[in-house]
């Protein structure tokens, strides 16, 4: 199965589908990370605040795939914003990683409280620029936190991670990202589980109408609107279902009632309030 790649606006191409270790257990990371390199995922996104990029960087180690075939995401986290304190970061998050260098380093939240993502964003460019990452982003970041960065710097985040599935779809930072190349990669694709996506007929009725699971149908809808994701499952099946997206198509009808179901429903934490 070949996942298909996005071109980042600064060259480097992301596989549009992989698989997230939030909540997974440091313990359980390396078995289940390998159990998704074996499926055939190349793209893990992890963050210093999982704590479990050990795991990530033992399985990777492990599994001697080569290194250029993967993609492996990892994020600043809030406490360690500011100049020398993201330099630090980076430092541990690699050598917890086992690695030289991330393909993709984030901002994991803007925290406005504490007014440090403009001077970490000019930190991850100096990361960027001294080997240790090949793109730079950030996530959770509203248009206001990309309007800030964008009049302080000469890079355009590459990616912004924000939460996005079918009841919070996130037009204005969609949109942003539309118009400046910056890519969305959608986290809580399947809505963490906390409404039940899986009953709605609009989800229910494409998934007969194809014999996939409702959560492929949500998947796919993603992948046709152009999001990189990366669901997370402890559990081998489902990691293996939610790979299984790309030998089949929603009719523009079906994508059009999904589409249909914002309802402003976040799930997770305000982007303003997360300190
Ligand atoms: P998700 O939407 O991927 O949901 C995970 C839940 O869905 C789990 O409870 C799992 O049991 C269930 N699930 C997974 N596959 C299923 C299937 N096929 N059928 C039925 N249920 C299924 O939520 P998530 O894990 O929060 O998001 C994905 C990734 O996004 C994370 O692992 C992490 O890498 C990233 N993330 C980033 C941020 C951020 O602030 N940047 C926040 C949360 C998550």
């Amino acid at each position: 199965m070949t996942v298909p790649t996005i071109t980042l606006n600064d060259g480097h191409e992301i596989p549009q589908l992989g698989f997230g270790v939030f909540l997974v257990e440091p313990a359980d990371t390396e078995r289940i990370v390998l159990d998704a390199l074996e499926i055939g995922y190349r793209h893990i996104d992890t963050a210093a605040i999982y704590r479990n990029e050990e795991g990530v960087g033992r399985a990777i180690a492990a599994s001697g795939i080569p290194r250029d075939e993967l993609f492996i995401t990892t994020k600043l986290w809030n406490a360690d914003q500011g100049m020398e304190a993201a330099h630090n970061a980076i430092d541990v998050s690699l050598d917890k990683l086992g690695l030289e260098q991330v393909d993709l380093y984030l901002i994991h939240w803007p925290t406005p409280k504490r007014d440090l993502y403009v001077e970490s964003w000019k930190a991850l460019e100096q990361i960027k620029a001294a080997g240790k990452t090949k793109s730079i982003g950030v996530s959770n970041f509203l248009v206001e936190h990309l309007e800030r960065v964008q009049a302080a710097s000469d890079t355009i985040p590459a990616v912004n991670q924000i939460e996005l599935h079918p009841y919070h779809q996130r037009l204005a930072e969609t949109s942003y990202g539309h118009d400046h190349g910056i890519a969305i990669e959608a986290w809580g694709p399947l809505g963490q589980g906390k409404y039940p996506l899986f009953e709605l007929p609009e989800i229910t009725s494409a998934a007969a109408a194809h014999d996939r699971t409702p959560a492929q149908v949500v998947l796919r809808w993603h992948i046709q609107q152009r999001h990189v994701i990366f669901p997370k499952s402890n559990n081998r099946q489902r990691i293996a279902e939610n790979f299984d997206l790309f030998d089949f198509e929603l009719t523009s009808a079906e994508q059009a009632a999904i589409t249909g179901l914002e309802r402003g429903g976040r799930v997770g934490g305000d982007p303003n309030e997360v300190n």
